[in-house]
């Protein structure tokens, strides 16, 4: 599995070069590429993208999920904290941070981390205690 196309992993132009060989245009790979980033399948319209190419780009890819482990919102001030894992046995967070502009809810920012643990160690936080794991990949 190591050696198949991750498609939410490069950047369009390099998922274009690596797609080219099965007959992929640059527009072709950035529909690809939006379509996995979005819905996380290959794009369902296939105008200009046939069934035999969605094919040969599938045997050669993947399209990774992290697994959720668990969630929780605060009562407080409804911070949604998610505990995930990707391609790697650590965990780590994501959080969802509410904006109240008027309406509840309105607005979400979303904290997402770019690796497990953290060697910064600032005594009050728990990420900072397991030091640092990795750097997480792009996708
Ligand atoms: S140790 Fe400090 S910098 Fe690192 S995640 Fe915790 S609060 Fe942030």
């Amino acid at each position: 599995m190591s050696d198949t196309i991750n498609l939410k992993q490069l950047p369009s132009g390099a998922l274009y070069q690596a797609l080219a060989p099965l007959g992929v245009t640059p527009s072709m790979a950035r529909r690809i590429q939006a379509s996995v980033l979005r819905r996380g399948t290959l794009p369902f319209d296939r105008s200009d993208l046939s069934a035999a190419l969605l094919e040969r780009v599938a045997s050669v890819s993947r399209i990774p999920e992290l697994t959720c482990l668990g969630q929780t919102v605060s009562p407080r001030d409804g911070f949604r904290r998610l505990l995930l894992r990707g391609d790697g046995p650590e965990v780590f967070e994501s959080v969802g941070i509410p904006l109240y502009h008027g309406t509840p809810l309105e607005r979400t920012v979303v904290c997402v981390s770019s690796q497990a643990g953290c060697s910064l160690g600032c005594a009050f936080c728990r990420t900072g205690r397991l030091g640092w794991q990795r750097d997480l990949a792009t996708w």
